[in-house]
């Protein structure tokens, strides 16, 4: 079993540390928040008492940060970088969501001190992340997929190898593009249907069976009662932040903006997504998109 430093216990990153200590593994763990620390250390992970310590001497260091930005100061650009302390042995795996462009000079920064660094950003959510059924794209070199299957198998159901470095965080911009088109999408329908007087139980068995079936009403539809366990049954807190997926469809546009691809569709997703996050709902699951047409 591995020494594994994990780095950021939120909404994904807890439960997916506590996977790897259910499967045996040695986990010292760390986040800035002490409730995030606690959550993973009641089920048995090793409370890091900073991110050089959850580091310092692990096989594998696991990084599950917000954006860009905390992954590169942390490892590479900050005041004490964790790259002085890694092991040259042991392979970084980023799973956050972040751009492409920055997990390849972080990537090429490690090689440089003789270090690996890969990006293996994920989909499936949080309960994907509970359930260890994630899936992963990763951008990495053969050599390096080998040796972080085993560990990722642990937190996911479909392990990819999508390319070399950053080509894990291109596949995680289109997907998360596409995810918004269809959220918003799903939002539109069901609220046509329900302002038509339609139950939305029952549109929503409809749609599922039918053409219009996606992962939105398969596994988290937005509106409140119609399912157990999703975000939109809990308030919509939990689950996938506004704040986030406005972010990932920041990365999708530059994407779209370096390569001259077109998104019309995914451009007018952002412009929703923006919108209702202006109106304060930035901390809240992504599928609350559908209080935008509500409230109209
Ligand atoms: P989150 O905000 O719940 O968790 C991020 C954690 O990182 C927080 O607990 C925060 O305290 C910690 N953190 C930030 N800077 C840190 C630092 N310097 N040192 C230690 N800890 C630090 O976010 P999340 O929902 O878990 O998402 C994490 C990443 O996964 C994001 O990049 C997101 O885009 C991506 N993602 C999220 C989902 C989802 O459904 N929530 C799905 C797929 C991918």
């Amino acid at each position: 079993m591995a020494t594994i430093g994990f780095i950021g216990l939120g909404n994904m990153g807890g439960p997916m540390a506590i996977n790897l200590v259910k499967a045996g593994h040695n986990v010292k763990a760390f986040d800035l928040s002490q409730a995030a620390m606690d959550t993973v250390v009641a089920e048995g992970g090793q409370a890091a008492s900073s991110a050089a310590d959850a580091v310092t001497g692990a096989d594998f260091v696991v990084s599950m940060l917000p954006a860009g930005k905390h992954v590169q100061g942390l490892f590479q650009t900050g005041d004490a970088p964790l790259f002085d302390l890694i092991s040259k042995d042991a392979l970084i795996i980023d799973s956050s969501t972040i751009d492409a462009a920055t997990a390849q000079s972080v990537s090429a920064a490690a090689a440089e001190r003789g270090l690996s660094f890969i990006d293996a950003p994920v989909s499936g959510g949080v309960g994907g992340a509970k359930a260890g059924t994630l899936a992963f794209m990763v951008g990495a070199s053969d050599e390096q997929f080998a040796k972080a299957k085993p560990v990722l198998d642990v937190m996911g159901k479909n392990i990819f190898h999508a390319g070399q470095s950053g080509a894990g965080q291109i596949a995680k911009a289109c997907n998360n593009m596409l995810l918004s088109i269809l959220m918003t999408g799903t939002c539109e329908a069901l609220n046509m249907g329900m302002k038509n007087g339609l139950d939305p139980a029952v549109l929503s068995e409809i749609m599922k069976q039918s053409s219009g079936g996606n992962w939105a009403l398969n596994v988290y539809n937005p509106v409140p009662g119609v399912m157990d366990g999703v975000p939109s049954s809990n308030d919509y807190q939990g689950g996938f932040q506004v704040d986030l997926m406005y972010k990932d469809l920041g990365l999708a546009m530059d994407l779209s903006q370096q390569s001259a691809s077109s998104v019309p569709m995914g451009s007018a997703a952002r412009s929703l997504f923006s919108l209702h996050k202006a109106k304060g709902n930035g901390g809240l699951d992504f599928s609350s998109v559908i209080k935008l047409y509500q409230d109209q």
